[in-house]
């Protein structure tokens, strides 16, 4: 069976990525990975579905293990990819997804260089800021910290090959569908 591709989608806070991800993996050649973090569960998200939550030392003893491909700081928590999900999907023949942050993508894409790498882009920094306001899962402390670390992370896009602009989520997705069809 042929191995299935792994997919890295990074973009800004507020970009979109998880509504994105949430729709290419009704897809069934599809999976998305889901990371460990040391952030606290937002309302609503739970263990195993959106993160496995876990404390630092938890998370330390994840890398001490050799457990993740990947794992990054992101405003004062940490974010990992457990390697066993990702290895044994594709095994299976299905596309991973990994929705992460771009110092990760970066170890990601040095390690698998093979990896496609995918870069979601907000239509504007406005956009970005009333999306994050909406969704209300952060203060306002939060979301000034995420619009910074937007820009920084503007400065990683050289890691990616394809560039989406997240206007029009059915367009967004059908185009992620395309380039992934055409690696
Ligand atoms: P959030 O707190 O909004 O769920 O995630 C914050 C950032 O961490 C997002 O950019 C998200 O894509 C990223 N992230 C989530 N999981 C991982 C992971 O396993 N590794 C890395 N490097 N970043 C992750």
């Amino acid at each position: 069976m042929k191995k299935g591709s792994l997919i890295v989608l990074s973009g800004p806070s507020g970009s979109g990525k998880g509504t994105v991800v949430g729709e290419l993996v009704k897809n069934s050649d599809f999976c998305v990975s889901v990371s460990a973090t040391t952030r606290s569960p937002r309302d609503g998200e739970k263990e195993g579905v959106n993160y496995f939550f876990k404390t630092k030392e938890e998370f330390i003893a994840l890398i001490d293990n050799n457990e993740l491909i990947e794992y990054a700081e992101y405003l004062g928590n940490f974010y990992g990819t457990p390697s066993k999900f990702v290895e044994d999907k594709r095994n299976e023949g299905k596309n991973v997804i990994l929705e992460i942050e771009v110092v990760g993508a970066k170890n990601i894409k040095d390690k698998c260089p093979d990896a496609t790498m995918i870069f979601l882009l907000p239509p504007s920094m406005s956009v970005l800021k009333e999306r994050l306001q909406g969704r209300g899962t952060e203060s306002p402390e939060q979301i000034k910290n995420r619009l910074e670390r937007a820009k920084e992370e503007l400065t990683y896009i050289g890691n990616y090959e394809h560039f989406v602009v997240n206007d029009d989520l059915n367009t967004t997705v059908n185009t992620i569908f395309n380039i992934i069809k055409g690696e």
